[in-house]
């Protein structure tokens, strides 16, 4: 093997889902990486909070994600085996919609085409499958994905990091970046009160993405998810383990439900834009950080009014209630690859809802493209598809906003670290 010094100088920033996949990915090719992460390690602020995320193989969006998403798969099995921690949980998902909607219809076609093992189940067999789906709409039916399950989030993101830092990364917890710096030889990141020089640098910030790389056609947007949290006791055996709920146009999922890791309680989920009188009030980077991820009682009202509505019967009222982000492109499709006009500095972001489960297979790819391995990546996800000529990267060295960032920064830093301690 080529020795560690002899290796590439890589900085990733953001160790949430993917950074951490991608930084243990780079610590096992032997590239000398520094990970930074703004908080804890798993903390409850990223994109991947609440605990868990359903994966799935049955996907409607886009031809390429098939492959991904088996690789996925392999990935996950082998890292909880590795690990010897249960982070991957295979319950099955039945995905139930309208006959005319074009997104199971693509599900349907993409399983059948790899030849996964799925199960098309008419309306009358899932009622009598589950009783408490009686309310199901006439032209509704179901696919259930054998394969599918659940990945626990925070856990995984977590044990991701601890193996990076065995397999040699250098990890900095409560080192928030305020700024990168791109020359000609090399890329300097600015983190509380030091500046550290790379070969390159992958920004991995998801719903933050917006402080460091911005573009001026907004490609990137944050957005939110409410889920609710309902005791599970009385649904086994007449509610599906894990549901998802589409509607007749678009790729958009209504609602999905899941049991958290615990077993004790089930997850309901729902976009932000089902509930459009809740605004969304973190359309900045900074409120996300500032802001309480617990809802307010009227939220939580408005969700059991929608859970009554789409599921009657099925939950007693909800426990509790949490919104999280993530940065959506307007495609849908992740950005993942160099920042166009950039040499030294690589993106991944815009996970767009769904990115979680790819998380292990986002972390290979872009960790092989910083050092140089051969790798597959879609043109789906390449940066430059968005008018690439307005593209910027915030690499200047700290401007005037930027040091005040600075001051505060170290500020707060030092808050983190006694909240770390205490
Ligand atoms: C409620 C909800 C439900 C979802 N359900 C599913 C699902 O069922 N299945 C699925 O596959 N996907 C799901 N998703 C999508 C998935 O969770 C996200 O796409 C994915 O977690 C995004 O990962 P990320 O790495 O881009 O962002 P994150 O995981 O948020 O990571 C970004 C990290 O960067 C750090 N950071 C930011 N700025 C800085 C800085 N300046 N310096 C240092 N560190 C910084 C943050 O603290 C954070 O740790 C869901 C998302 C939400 C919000």
């Amino acid at each position: 093997m080529t020795p560690r010094q002899a290796q590439p100088r890589i900085a990733v920033i953001g160790l949430g889902s993917t950074g951490s996949f991608t930084v243990r990915h780079l610590a096992a090719l032997g590239a000398y990486v520094v990970g930074y992460e703004q908080y804890g390690r798993g903390h409850d602020h990223g994109a991947y909070a609440g605990d868990t995320r359903l994966f799935r193989l049955l996907y409607g969006e886009g031809a390429d994600y098939t492959e991904l998403l088996i690789r996925a798969r392999e990935l996950w099995l082998e890292f909880q085996a590795e690990q010897d921690a249960k982070l991957f949980s295979d319950v099955g998902l039945l995905t139930i919609g309208p006959s005319e909607s074009a997104w199971m219809g693509e599900m349907e076609a993409a399983a059948r085409r790899a030849e996964l093992p799925i199960e098309v189940i008419d309306r009358a067999t899932v009622r009598r499958r589950y009783p408490l789906l009686a309310a199901l709409g006439d032209g509704d039916y179901a696919i259930f994905d054998p394969l599918a399950g659940l990945v626990r989030t925070n856990e995984a993101v977590l044990h991701a990091i601890n193996s990076a830092e065995r397999w040699g990364a250098e990890i900095h917890d409560w080192a928030r970046v305020q700024a990168i710096e791109e020359t000609g030889r090399e890329v300097r990141v600015w983190s509380n009160d030091s500046c550290l020089a790379f070969d390159r640098a992958v920004v991995c910030t998801g719903p933050w993405s917006g402080e460091l790389v911005t573009s001026a056609t907004r490609p990137v947007a944050i957005d939110y998810t409410l889920h609710a949290v309902r005791s599970i006791e009385h649904t086994a055996g007449v509610f599906p383990p894990a549901m998802l709920m589409t509607g007749a146009t678009g790729s958009e999922m209504v609602c999905s439900t899941q049991p958290m890791s615990d077993s004790r309680f089930v997850k309901y989920f729902s976009t932000s834009s089902r509930y459009p009188e809740d605004g969304c009030p973190a359309r900045t980077a900074d409120g996300i950080s500032a802001r309480d991820h617990r809802l307010d009682l009227a939220a939580m009202h408005r969700i059991a009014a929608d859970i009554d509505r789409r599921l009657p019967s099925v939950f007693p009222q909800p426990v509790r209630g949490y919104r999280f982000y993530d940065s959506y492109t307007r495609d849908h499709q992740p950005v993942l690859g160099w920042l166009p006009g950039s040499e030294r500095l690589l993106v991944l972001d815009g996970l767009s809802g769904h990115g979680f489960k790819l998380a292990p297979v986002y972390g290979e790819m872009i960790a092989r493209l910083a050092v140089g391995a051969p790798v597959k990546i879609p043109d789906s996800f390449d940066p430059r598809r968005f008018t690439p000529a307005q593209t910027q990267t915030r690499a200047e060295r700290p401007s005037v906003r930027d040091d005040d960032r600075l001051r505060r920064d170290k500020r707060d830093g030092a808050a983190g670290l006694q909240r770390r301690s205490s």
